[in-house]
């Protein structure tokens, strides 16, 4: 039965695999007019002037600034609301996730068709794993810098952002925005999904945090070079302990959650288990995800006919859909449109009916 259960939204790339860094000797000669390019932007590190992306903050909340030990980060200038835009911005590359040619010449094609301001902010970014000669050939570095900063943009797509790639990660409930791509408008958002106070460092993720700790850092250290010292890593041994049972509880959940979609749990079960979710989430101070949850539970109510059960979960998934991917985006106007026609909703009926309950 068809079905749209998915797995929670992932940050899904900072990727490698494709683009993995490739022998020095791959790079071939039509490639010297980027070089060309790569090396003027590097050198005169001219002035980067975004262009204007419509929508966006007009005084962004927040300033870029030096963290002694960790590089770059956005620190907020002023107090922000829970659901408030941060930034909005267009990719400086966007690139397929798979691709058949050379990754270094693919970047060099790219590189070599930006504004020389896009180019110098591009090459301003921080990248691990950088190729250890002391005169490396830019376009590894150009590789670095994709595989450290691209974040999923799109369906089979990676993108590299200017002022997103500042944000520094931090695990379950201490991060405090999450991005998110819209194809219709060719751009990422960044919200926040919490409220936070003017001086503090606004802090995404980098990847799913419901895992426990060890792994978590074991995880940062490999693929980005740094131990993670955010505020859930740095719990003390009984207090992380608990967090770890918590987020592991839930990641289980999740996919026992998802298998309503093969028919293994009736719908019941899968609101009772949306139900634990979020409790486990409310006692971790983990409130990301909660929206797509909500959206979920949502198509299981209109697959069981359950009409009030979609309107008690339709406004739980419009109101944190809209603090995290923005009231006006696509997903708040679908969620919408359901609890305003339940019988139109793509999933009606195709279960047995079945009242399956309201929100937490
Ligand atoms: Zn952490």
């Amino acid at each position: 039965m068809k079905t749209r259960m998915r797995a929670p939204k992932r940050p899904a790339s900072r990727v490698r695999g494709q683009y993995a860094r490739e022998p020095r000797s791959n790079f071939v000669s039509g490639n010297r007019l980027a070089l060309l390019c790569l090396c003027i932007a590097i050198l005169f590190g001219v002035l980067w002037t975004p262009s204007p992306i419509p929508n966006a903050p007009a005084s962004p909340p927040f300033e870029v600034v030096d963290l002694p030990g960790r590089g770059k980060g956005l620190v907020a200038t002023r107090d922000i609301k829970r659901g408030d835009l941060l930034i909005r911005e267009a990719p400086l590359l966007r690139i397929p996730q798979q691709i058949t040619s050379s990754p270094t010449a693919l970047l060099s094609s790219l590189l070599s068709a930006l504004p020389a301001a896009s180019l110098s902010a591009f090459f301003a970014l921080s990248a691990v794993h950088l190729p250890s000669s002391p005169d490396p050939d830019p376009l590894d570095v150009a590789l670095a810098i994709v595989q450290t900063n691209a974040v999923a943009a799109g369906e089979g797509h990676i993108g590299v952002f200017p002022t997103m790639a500042r944000l520094n990660h931090a695990c379950a409930g201490a991060f405090n925005a999450v991005y998110s791509w819209r194809a219709g408008e060719g751009v990422l958002v960044v919200h926040a999904v919490r409220d936070v106070r003017r001086g503090e460092e606004l802090l995404t993720t980098y990847m799913d945090t419901k895992r426990k700790r060890e792994d978590r850092r074991a995880y940062l250290l490999g693929q980005y070079a740094f131990n993670c010292t955010c505020a859930t890593c740095s719990l003390a041994p009984a207090l992380s302990a608990q967090s770890d049972a918590r987020l592991e509880e839930m990641a289980a959940l999740y996919s026992q959650f998802a298998s309503w979609g093969g028919g293994a749990i009736d719908g019941r079960a899968a609101a009772d288990i949306a139900r634990r979710i979020w409790a486990l989430g409310e006692a971790e101070g983990y409130v990301s995800e909660r929206g797509r949850l909500a959206g979920d539970v949502v198509w299981v109510a209109a697959a069981h006919s359950d009409v009030e059960a979609l309107r008690a979960w339709g406004a739980l998934a419009e109101e944190w859909y809209g603090y995290e991917l923005g009231r006006e985006s696509a997903e708040v106007r679908g969620v919408r449109e359901a609890v305003a026609r339940p019988a139109g909703h793509a999933a009606w009926g195709t279960r047995p009916g079945m009242a399956i309950g309201g929100g937490p």
